[in-house]
């Protein structure tokens, strides 16, 4: 197996991610699982930026083939915000409820609601980097609706729906999602690196 470090510590991605590589001959590594305890920096000012940054940043001190992934969301009739920010859009306590009540706030008076989820994913493989971007298209509601998911899946409804992706099982949202293309490009790639 070739081992893979996953830039990340969220377990139910690095999950989802390794379910899906295995069969390619990968064995993906989180970062606690190689030992790896540091903050790695994320201030870039775009999401392809910061994939690129925690990629590298993971390659240039421990020289191990990495990934890393970043996604915002994307809204039209505010410029393209939160985007890279999405995380930390109402302050650094980085609260999903409060990001969500800003956004909604933000787009009170606007009637343009549409939007997209944006995942970039950072490869470095044989110490070069390549990059798979996964993109959702879909409109902000006008109210939070669903339980399940997390960050703005309340208020996200992807095109050709007329549910949030919080009202959606996971394997429906993950059959769809923007993390769900980048993640399958990435394995469409390795799939011929074997
Ligand atoms: P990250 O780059 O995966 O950490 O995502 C940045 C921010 O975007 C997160 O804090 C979430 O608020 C939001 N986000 C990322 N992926 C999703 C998703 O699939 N659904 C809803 N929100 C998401």
């Amino acid at each position: 197996m070739h081992p893979l470090i996953f830039a990340s510590n969220n377990q139910h991605k690095i999950e989802e991610v390794s379910a899906i590589l295995k069969p390619f001959g990968f064995n993906v590594i989180s970062l606690a699982d190689a030992g790896i305890h540091e903050n790695i920096p994320e201030t870039a000012e775009t999401i392809e930026g910061n994939a690129s940054l925690k990629a590298n940043y993971i390659f240039n001190h421990y020289h191990f083939d990495c990934f890393a992934d970043d996604t915002g969301l994307e809204v039209e009739a505010l410029n393209n915000a939160p985007g890279v920010y999405s995380a930390r859009y109402a302050g650094e306590q980085k609260n999903s409820e409060d990001n969500i009540n800003k956004l909604l706030a933000e787009l009170e008076s606007k009637a343009n609601r549409n939007a997209r989820f944006k995942t970039v994913i950072a490869l470095i493989l044989n110490g070069k980097e390549y990059l798979f971007e996964g993109i959702i298209n879909g409109r902000i509601a006008t109210e939070k609706k669903g339980e399940k998911g997390f960050g703005y899946d309340p208020i996200f409804i992807p095109n050709g729906y007329e549910k949030t992706f919080a009202e959606m099982t996971s394997a429906e949202k993950n059959n769809i999602s923007h993390r769900a293309i980048a993640v399958q490009k990435l394995a469409d790639f390795l799939k011929l690196k074997k």
